[in-house]
């Protein structure tokens, strides 16, 4: 017997803390009460949403028609050993940060650098969660999930999943929300954990004097630039960072770096360039400042903080105004990450 909320606000269940209330909200402890959820939404004729701690989301204002599904099934398991390499499963509904804990813990080398990333185990390879230097992507090796269309449970390997930066075939409109992931599988190494590039925490190393840092090295690293550099959403509402870093043509990058030598760029390959997102915001003059109710964090103008209440109409309105004013500076559209539900 599913247990089906009605009219439940869903602000408190992001991390930005905006947006009404979903018509239907029900939360299961396990994957076998999917198809009586599914049922449900068919026979209330409307969609099905599934959640997990609402910290890549938005949600819309007002009265939203729909049913949200919050899959609590939290589990991490060895799956198999093969020589140096350990595939490990996990629920959906295992928070993400005890997942790479628990894989630090037994000296598994691949996540340790997405420690401290808020959200579920579940929502990980929807925009394939990254961050310094790594990425979901190289460690994914398939997921488990129910298949609303099929009515069937299926394992799609991670080819089948189109992982790439923030994105995956979950996000493409002709697949949105057929897919709720109940559990991953990932392939980690029992080797000594890859160098890492990323300046910051090169830079944490050298000052700590850290010659071959261990995964708990790693992850102590990236806890602390991860609190220099974000916002703690339970005192000041936010959903990370609010744009993705755009990528553009390697010509325009370079063209742009004659104009504005400080331009931060992440070199992809020869034909493509990343630039930071957050340091165009921040030559707009935005850093520190409040467009409406909304923040722009004054540490990371990547990150629009919510201290004030704001709607999601609010949200969208501030940024509207940043898009417009990267685009009139730079000429480049940002994109926005969050998703917007409803
Ligand atoms: C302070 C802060 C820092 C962050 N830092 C990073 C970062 O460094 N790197 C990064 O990549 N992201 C980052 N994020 C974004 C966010 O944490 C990740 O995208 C995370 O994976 C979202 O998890 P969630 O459970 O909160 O997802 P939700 O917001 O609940 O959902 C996100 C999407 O996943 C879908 N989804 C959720 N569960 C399932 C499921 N079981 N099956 C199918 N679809 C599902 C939802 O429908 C939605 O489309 C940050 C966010 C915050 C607030």
């Amino acid at each position: 017997m599913l247990e089906v909320q009605e009219q439940v606000p869903l602000a408190p269940r992001t991390t930005i803390h905006a947006g009404g209330t979903a018509h239907y909200f029900i939360h299961i402890p396990n994957e076998t009460q999917l198809p009586e959820v599914c049922a449900f939404a068919r026979e209330k004729k409307v969609p099905l949403h599934p959640l997990g701690d609402g910290s890549n989301t938005l949600f819309a204002d007002g009265s939203l028609e729909l049913c949200i599904v919050k899959l609590a099934n939290p589990f991490i398991r060895v799956w198999s050993v093969e020589q140096n390499l350990v595939y490990v499963e996990s629920g959906a509904g295992t928070e993400w940060d005890a997942f790479v804990l628990w894989t630090i813990q037994r000296g598994y080398a691949g996540v340790e650098c997405l420690s401290g990333i808020p959200g579920t185990v579940g929502a990980a390879p929807i925009q394939n969660i990254g961050a310094y230097g790594q990425e979901l992507k190289q460690t994914l090796v398939q997921v488990r999930a129910y298949d609303t269309k099929l009515e069937t449970y299926v394992s799609l390997p991670v080819k089948q999943c189109e992982l790439d930066y923030r994105t995956s075939i979950f996000k493409d409109p002709a697949y949105k929300n057929r897919y709720i992931l109940t559990s991953i599988v990932c392939r980690l190494s029992l080797r000594a954990p890859t160098p890492l590039t990323y300046t910051d925490i090169q830079n944490y190393f050298q000052t700590q004097n850290i010659q071959q840092p261990s995964l708990a090295n790693i992850r102590d690293a990236v806890l602390t630039i991860r609190t220099q550099k974000l916002p703690d959403y339970h005192s000041i509402p936010n959903a990370g960072s609010f744009f993705k870093n755009p990528i553009i043509p390697k010509e325009r990058a370079d063209a742009l770096q004659k104009q504005y030598p400080n331009i931060k760029l992440f070199p992809i390959d020869n034909t493509q360039t990343k630039l930071a997102a957050g340091w165009l915001i921040d030559q707009c003059g935005l850093k520190g400042s409040y467009i409406g109710p909304v923040g722009i964090y004054e540490k990371n103008a990547l990150v629009l903080t919510n201290a004030n209440m704001a709607s999601c109409a609010d949200i969208i309105q501030a940024r509207d105004s940043i898009l417009k004013q990267v685009q009139e500076k730079f000429g480049i559209t940002l994109e926005m990450e969050p998703e917007i539900v409803g």
